[in-house]
């Protein structure tokens, strides 16, 4: 098997640090021309130093302006929603600010981009991929997590509703759902071992993921090899959810 993607153009939001990041130089390293989307300018910019990119910078907690990045990005074969906040809290202290951040950030912005690039496929009569980045956390409850747990639930159920109306038009949908993964910023909160082992010690595999294990398989989604594979929250989590 040879993933390529010369001549395809993919959109992935919140490429301008860890996984997205990861994701948008795996694709750009496979042909793909990436047009990242991240609110940080400096990231982009460091970015571009990486891959050639088009670089879109918005803040997709406001719907205008998700709509706005979506349209600038021009036609495109691929969607990944990456992008995704967490503002950990109890539940009873979750705020309603909090809240709504999350939610805005984590369903409505993959609900515009991918209504944006969907209509787009639709209009031109062309297939697609769309892949969203969702978490363990839509398949169980975590301490201090209820909006991003609540989040990632959405984003599990937009998911199948966006496979069963865009499937129709060969437009694939897809999500997958990793386990803490070491993005730098990861790398810092869990490199305490009192506080890792108790996940760890959850997870078969015995390790958490990297960027890349999620970029690969968001790769392998997006390619046609992954032609028959539709509608699914498929983990990436070392067994933790399965076994
Ligand atoms: P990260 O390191 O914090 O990177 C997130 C990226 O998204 C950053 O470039 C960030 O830009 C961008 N972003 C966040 N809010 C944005 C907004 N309102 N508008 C535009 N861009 C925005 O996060 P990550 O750990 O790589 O997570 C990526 C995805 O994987 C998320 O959906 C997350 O829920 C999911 N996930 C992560 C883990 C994990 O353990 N890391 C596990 C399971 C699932 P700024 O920094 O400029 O805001």
């Amino acid at each position: 098997m040879n993933i390529r993607f010369e001549g395809k153009r993919v959109l992935v939001t919140g490429a301008g640090k860890g996984i997205g990041r990861d994701i948008a130089c795996l694709l750009a390293q496979l042909g793909a021309h990436v047009i990242a989307v991240s609110r940080t300018a400096a990231d982009l910019e460091s970015l571009q130093q990486e891959i050639v990119c088009t670089p879109l910078i918005a803040d997709l907690a406001l719907a205008d302006s998700a709509r706005q990045a979506a349209q600038a990005a021009g036609p495109v074969d691929f969607l990944v929603n990456n992008a995704g906040i967490s503002i950990p809290q109890s539940f009873l202290e979750t705020d309603v600010e909090a809240f709504d951040q999350t939610l805005a950030v984590n369903v409505r912005a993959p609900l515009i981009m991918a209504q944006v690039v969907a209509a787009g496929l639709i209009a031109r009569g062309q297939a697609g991929a769309i892949v969203n980045v969702s978490s363990q956390a839509s398949k169980l409850g975590l301490l201090d997590h209820a909006a991003y747990c609540a989040s990632k639930g959405a984003l599990d159920q937009l998911t199948r509703v966006m496979a069963l109306e865009l499937g129709p038009h060969q437009i694939r949908v897809n999500a997958v759902n990793p386990t803490v993964t070491l993005t730098p910023m990861a790398e810092m909160a869990w490199s305490d071992p009192v506080k890792s082992a108790g996940m760890i010690s959850r997870i078969p595999l015995g390790k958490f993921a990297l960027p890349r294990d999620v970029a690969s398989v968001v790769a392998f989604l997006l390619s046609p090899y992954a032609e028959m594979i539709h509608g699914v929250t498929l983990p990436i989590d070392g067994g933790y959810l399965s076994v």
